[in-house]
């Protein structure tokens, strides 16, 4: 079982077409056709949207991708195209909405990994391979890998997985040109955000990253990638305290854990894999989980929040 353990009915807001709840994101449509993407204080762990959210985590993600666009521009466009509220929008989506150019996005998540663990792992386990890439005898849980790796995945709906996918299927789904671009882009912007999260004492695992092309381009063959979505936040990345890392055990993750320890304590009375849903949160752990966001924000971009 997996899903919302309660799917939130969509703010109205006149001249706005509500479009898709996602598990964490609302998104809508200006009449002038802009998205609209507006990041909730939902968490998701284990498959599962949470029924208690974590303060200011929405604004937490909106303000963080910000700062990474911003810094990633000379790399690549991105798609926000304000951080104004539409006129009529409730007050409290200041902070955490973005108005961005609506893309003609490419079905691909594009992941790039440095370290070796999750799906990655469980892969290269079975195969000494990740999304078909071959690898060194001899990693383990959190290894750093000989040279970051791009290893996309197809969208899933909401509660399932994510699949990867090996390279040659994305050529053969977006086209070879498009595919080479896609991932010498994913590798190039991993690497620039790597360094300087490693700056900051933050090791970047892994990231996924969205990208589109304008909707006015007609050929995909030679177009400019635009990266969309949110990017480089704890919800997209893994994100692990370079003091404590340590490979040959599951790192300790930068925001999920508290509440990741919790469910799976006796202290919550929830079995991950049977049929019911995660119960609230303790007041201490949406504490402690909101302050590992907020530290998030503060170490990498160095602004107390
Ligand atoms: P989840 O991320 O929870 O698995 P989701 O991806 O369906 O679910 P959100 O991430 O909340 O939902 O919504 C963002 C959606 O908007 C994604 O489908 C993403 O591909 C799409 N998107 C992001 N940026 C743009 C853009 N500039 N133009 C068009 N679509 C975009
Ligand atoms: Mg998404």
């Amino acid at each position: 079982m997996s899903g919302f353990v309660e799917k939130p009915e969509p703010v109205e807001v006149p001249g706005l077409e509500h479009l898709h709840t996602g598990k964490v994101r609302d998104l809508y449509r200006t009449e002038q056709g802009d998205l609209v993407m507006v990041a909730s204080d939902r968490m998701s762990a284990y498959d599962w949207v949470l029924p208690t959210e974590i303060p200011d985590k929405g604004r937490v993600l909106t303000q963080l991708s910000l700062w990474w666009f911003d810094l990633l521009a000379d790399l690549v466009p991105h798609h926000v195209l304000s951080t104004e509220l539409p006129p009529g929008a409730p007050a409290d989506w200041q902070g955490r909405t973005l108005v961005c150019r609506s893309l003609r996005m490419i079905p691909v998540e594009a992941v790039a990994r440095g370290y070796l663990t999750g799906s990655g792992l469980a892969e290269y386990e079975r195969s000494r391979t990740v999304c078909g890439l071959a690898l060194p005898e001899g990693l383990t849980d959190g290894s750093e890998l000989p040279a970051p790796i791009f290893t996309p995945a197809t969208k899933a709906e909401v509660g399932e997985h994510d699949e990867n996918v090996s390279y040659e299927e994305v050529a053969r789904r977006i086209g070879a040109e498009p595919a080479a671009n896609l991932r010498q882009t994913t590798l190039a912007v991993y690497a620039r955000a790597r360094d300087i999260a490693r700056e900051r004492g933050i090791i970047l695992a892994d990231t996924k990253f969205e990208f589109g092309y304008a909707a006015a381009t007609a050929d995909t063959e030679g177009a400019e990638l635009v990266l969309a979505d949110e990017v480089l936040t704890p919800d997209s990345s893994r994100f692990w305290p370079a003091d404590t890392w340590q490979p040959g055990r599951a790192q300790p993750s930068f925001d999920k854990q508290f509440v990741r320890d919790w469910l799976t304590s006796p202290a919550s009375g929830w079995d991950r894999h049977g049929e019911q849903p995660p119960p609230p949160l303790p007041a201490e752990v949406v504490e402690q989980t909101r302050a590992k966001y907020v530290e998030a924000y503060e170490r990498l971009t160095g602004i107390s929040w």
